[in-house]
């Protein structure tokens, strides 16, 4: 007979835990948070008096295939609504994907930078992560696709990456599909999407559509602004969803979230003007940072890369301390493989404006 301790399947020791962006600082200050991608406007108001309205009827389950949702999604986005599953999170349908495919010892591929929940849910089915490197903090199919074995099962890319901001125009997503075997999931996950304003991008609708081993994953957590309240979606041919809708919580997705995210997806003018407000201090953030003489990897999404000198008193490191001792809130990079980089959300115009300062005190040689 065993003996001794409960022990984890195998796999679940190797994980590292996820370390979320921060939140707090040292003493008092109200702290700027520019550490998780966050929508600086916040939700649409729409969504937050959704949300309240459900305050007296919390005793009720909610409807378990959020049917009000899927409606919603597949009229904005016109799609199939049978074909959409929703989740607590696009990290847990990334999770429930892993959970429904991979048999231990099965591969999963990731990119070098890639999201880390990829690892992390590879790991806890006792799959192996295979990783393949980018080029110049870009996804590359072809190291993507000399990676695949037989045991391969799910390809996950962010499109835009995160923490990069890079992206790969949709003729390279379908060369991706086209060279991986027909019995590996390719999932996209999208989760920046509405921020791309580029003519080569596409989040992978069309893709979804017509085949039957595509997946693309989407939040409500960046432009829609609801990360609180852990929800997001999966456009899946029917065969996923069907093997989805079999594992997932029966409630997975609560009632607050569930009107809170109708309530976003109609609002449409918020959405846009979260873009157009993203469009404008992306291009200002960027540009300010290289006048500081710093490198910033070319983003599409919410937030930059940046990168500081490996040596010396200009670090990540001490960049990240000289902010935080001033109240701003950044994420370190190094468990991402990018110890000298930071990656800093485009927050509201003060919070920019604040950033830039202080950036620029620290490059400029103030110390604490
Ligand atoms: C933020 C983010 C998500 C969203 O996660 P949620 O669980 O929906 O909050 C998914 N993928 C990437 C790459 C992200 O950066």
């Amino acid at each position: 007979m065993a003996t001794g301790l409960p022990t984890p399947k195998r796999g679940v020791m190797d994980i590292e835990a996820y370390v979320p962006g921060e939140s707090t600082v040292p003493g008092n200050i109200k702290p700027i948070k520019l550490s998780s991608n966050e929508n600086p406007l916040g939700p649409s108001p729409a969504a937050v008096a959704a949300f309240k309205a459900c305050a007296d009827q919390l005793e009720r389950y909610p409807d378990g295939s959020a049917s009000a949702l899927r409606q919603a999604i597949a009229r904005v986005h016109g799609l199939n609504p049978d074909r959409i599953v929703c989740g607590a999170g696009s990290d847990e349908l990334l999770n429930l994907i892993a959970h429904a495919y991979l048999e231990p010892g099965d591969e999963t591929i990731f990119t070098e930078h890639g999201f880390l929940v990829y690892r992390i849910a590879t790991l806890a089915c006792g799959g192996v992560p295979v990783v393949a490197p980018e080029k110049n903090l870009r996804t590359d199919v072809d190291a993507i696709l000399a990676r695949v074995t037989p045991k391969t099962k799910i390809v996950f890319i962010a499109n835009p990456n995160n923490p990069t901001g890079t992206y790969i125009p949709f003729d390279e997503v379908r060369r991706l599909r086209q060279g991986l075997p027909e019995n590996v999931l390719l999932v996209l996950d999208a989760a920046y999407s509405e921020y791309v304003r580029r003519n080569d991008y596409e989040a992978g609708i069309e893709l979804v559509a017509t085949t039957n081993n595509t997946i693309m994953t989407r939040t409500f957590s960046k432009i829609h602004g609801l990360a609180a309240l852990r929800l997001g979606w999966a456009y899946c041919p029917a065969n996923v969803a069907d093997a989805l809708n079999r594992i997932r919580g029966p409630f997975n997705v609560s009632a607050p979230a569930i009107a809170a995210g109708v309530a976003a997806l109609e609002d449409l003018e918020h959405v846009e003007k979260s873009v157009t407000h993203n469009e404008r201090w992306l291009e200002w953030v960027t540009a300010e940072l290289e006048k500081l003489g710093l490198v910033v990897t070319p983003s599409v999404a919410n937030f930059v890369l940046v990168h500081f000198p490996k040596e010396g008193d200009r670090t990540a490191d001490a960049a990240n301390a000289f902010l935080q001792s001033r109240g701003v809130i950044v994420r370190k990079m190094g468990s991402y493989g990018l110890p000298n980089a930071l990656r800093i959300t485009i927050g509201t115009e003060p919070e920019n404006k604040a950033v830039i300062d202080t950036l620029s005190a620290f490059m400029n040689g103030d110390q604490r």
